[in-house]
């Protein structure tokens, strides 16, 4: 339920819409400063009751703004074939958890770039419906242009150039578009978001140490410092990512994919549990190329194996449990390892066929480029797209 995850309040267009516990701070924050700051002096004889339920009713609307910014991400990422996992509302956004890394600089600006635009329709809609259609003076009024004007920042905050927020992302896909490298676009945009959270830290703690009018901000002084430290901490996270994905890019599948005779070959036909009698005594790194007549059809791992459920252990064959060659688009031999990567998060699958001409060189798997790279768990290479 609590956790990193956030609390599941539902699905819109199949995608899993989660709330983080910060988010109930910012809720409660936006109804607070509804029902106590904003309603028109004509109305200082309403009762408590109702300011607050227009407090309640402006922090739904608030809540609302921020998953279209976010459906705004996710509906532009799923035009271009890309999985949605999760929408995750915190404190100040949310985060649209896409399971592929975008392949082109384009496709990288227009998802970046959608979710400030959604927000800055909604807050000059507001701000047009508060100032030419609502009569002076009415809580009604004060409520919808306050949630212009909170759109409005949400949208200029998430412009500010420094990944991993929104314009981070627009500056990586377009230094990206100009180098050529996805990886020295993401290190440049990520230490301009370190730079940018230090920033914010600075001027946030100078904000509540001194008296210097610049400063001065009051209450905002410390949720300023205190996002500078979220968006710092994030784009330390992408400077490594970026760092990883450029050791990740310099390996070839070539030199780390396994061939026979360490891949061992095998007969479609063979019973798994004759190929593997005992299950306890697998290597879990172990591959099998899968042939049928002297030629290879699929490839099978020792992961797949150890997965089965007795039963399937018991009865199925080799070519029952392969991921045949015509199922998968192969990899080439000089495809880099950061292909292979994201290859087999897409495909979900253990290991993927190495092919040439044709014919299958050998197999590779996660295994083998996690020992390459020196690393222990799974990288991950983009913790989300979009802020
Ligand atoms: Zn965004």
């Amino acid at each position: 339920m609590f956790g990193g995850q956030g609390i599941k309040v539902g699905r819109i267009l199949g995608i899993p819409i989660r709330l983080d516990l910060s988010f109930f701070f910012v809720f409660a924050l936006v109804v607070f400063l509804i029902a106590t700051q904003i309603m028109p002096d004509s109305m200082d004889g309403l009762g408590g009751a109702e300011r607050w339920l227009y407090g309640l009713v402006g922090g739904a609307v608030y809540f609302l703004s921020l998953l279209i910014h976010e459906l705004a991400h996710s509906l532009m990422a799923r035009r271009y074939g890309m999985e949605v996992s999760s929408i995750t509302l915190f404190f100040f956004g949310g985060v649209s958890l896409i399971r592929e890394d975008s392949q082109r600089p384009g496709q990288e600006f227009w998802i970046a770039v959608v979710g400030p635009l959604a927000s800055l329709v909604l807050g000059a809609g507001f701000t047009f419906v508060a100032l030419f259609a609502l009569s002076d003076g009415t809580a009604l009024r004060n409520i919808v242009f306050v949630l212009g004007v909170l759109n409005c920042i949400l949208a200029a905050f998430n412009m500010l150039p420094g990944f991993p927020l929104d314009g981070g992302r627009v500056m990586r896909s377009l230094v990206w578009r100009l180098t050529g490298s996805r990886h020295r676009a993401t290190r440049a945009s990520a230490r301009l978001g370190q730079l940018l959270g230090a920033a914010m830290i600075v001027y946030g703690i100078g904000g509540l140490l001194t008296e210097i009018a610049f400063f001065d901000m009051g209450f905002n002084s410390l949720w300023l410092a205190l996002i500078g430290f979220l968006l710092m901490t994030q784009a330390a996270q992408g400077v490594k990512a970026a760092e990883l994905e450029r050791d990740l890019a310099s390996l070839r599948v070539g030199e780390l994919m396994l061939e026979p005779p360490v891949a061992r070959t095998a007969e479609a036909d063979l019973l798994v549990r004759v190929l593997a009698p005992s299950r306890a005594q697998l290597d879990q790194q172990d591959v099998f190329i899968v042939a049928e007549g002297g030629i290879a059809v699929g490839i099978a791992s020792a992961v797949q194996i150890l997965l089965l459920d007795e039963e399937r252990y018991q009865s199925d064959r080799l070519r029952d449990i392969m991921l045949a060659a015509d199922q998968v688009q192969p990899l080439q031999p000089d495809s880099g390892a950061d292909e292979a990567l994201q290859r087999l998060q897409k495909e979900r699958t253990f290991v993927l066929p190495v092919v040439e001409r044709g014919r299958l060189l050998g197999v590779v798997g996660l295994e083998q480029i996690l020992k390459a790279l020196g690393q222990g768990p799974p990288p991950r290479l983009d913790p989300s797209a979009g802020a």
